[in-house]
């Protein structure tokens, strides 16, 4: 098993004391317990004295997402609070009025949340939107059939992917959101906690990663593995996705030099996923 991993470096140091508060709240999380023990990392100092990221990701367990997800008890950590509310990233030079159609990001002067209702969004003239990749494409069906229209929108449209969020931004979404709002369309992943994790420029090449939220991983070149530097409630730890996609080096026209996820796509079938090993099965 081959592990890919790249990563910018310029936040480093947060990034390393974020992986150590993660290992520490996981060490009080059932789910993980043993393999930390067996990893050499189960008592505080262990976690404390660590001086890289990278040489600890191949010690510890990859945890499937459904198993994550569907046994919540399992991966809790009681003592920490769930994340707070999160600074909306916005990929625009200006900052254009934005109703924001999902729950967790922090308002201010110019981004609002906005519940998905025709009556409020359009009260709300907002000059952009930013909604789950399902929101959008209802928003978008709403106006091409003739049920609500949005005037004022006149820079861009915000897409959030992930599982949480009606899947992954696809080609046909892009064309749809072209055809209806003849906007850009920027897309926005979201890691485990609705934390966005990687989010695409105005260069529209791929999506830059943010070191500080979350560790990716491309495991042999077919899935991609999440590591959450966010969340110390529900610990994520090495979390194997149902996505694929490439990790590259930054370099963009934008002037970002972060790294970047490119092709994100759906992973390969179940049963190609069979022969790697897991939490439940190390
Ligand atoms: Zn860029």
């Amino acid at each position: 098993m081959r592990v890919y991993v790249r990563f910018g470096t310029s936040h480093g140091d947060v990034r390393l004391a974020r992986f150590k508060r993660v290992l520490l709240a996981a060490q009080n999380v059932y789910g993980y317990r043993k393999y930390l023990r067996a990893a050499g990392l189960a008592n505080p100092d262990a976690v404390t004295s660590l001086g890289a990221v990278e040489p600890v990701l191949p010690l510890l367990p990859i945890t499937d997402i459904g198993e994550f997800r569907n046994s919540p008890a399992e991966f809790e950590n009681a003592s920490a609070f769930p994340p707070g509310p999160q600074p909306f990233l916005n990929p625009l030079r200006c900052a254009p009025r934005t109703a924001v159609l999902m729950h967790g990001f922090q308002q201010t002067q110019s981004v609002k949340y906005i519940p998905p209702d025709w009556t409020l969004l359009t009260r709300f003239r907002p000059e952009a939107v930013a909604a789950s990749v399902g929101v959008l494409r209802m928003l978008a069906k709403g106006i091409a059939g003739g049920r609500g229209r949005l005037p004022s929108l006149q820079f861009a449209m915000i897409a959030f992917t992930g599982s949480w969020a009606g899947g992954l931004l696809q080609e046909e979404d892009r064309d749809l959101f072209w055809r209806v709002f003849q906007l850009p369309v920027f897309e926005q992943h979201l890691g485990p906690d609705g934390r966005v994790v990687a989010w695409e420029c105005e260069a529209h090449r791929g999506l830059h990663l943010l070191p500080t939220r979350a560790v990716l991983e491309e495991l042999d070149h077919r899935h991609l593995l999440v590591t959450s530097l966010t969340d110390l409630r529900r610990p994520a730890v090495r979390l194997r996705t149902r996505l694929a996609g490439t990790i590259a080096g930054g370099n963009c026209p934008c002037g970002e030099t972060s790294p970047k996820l490119l092709e994100l796509r759906n992973a390969v079938d179940s049963a190609e996923r069979e022969d790697l090993p897991t939490a439940a099965s190390a």
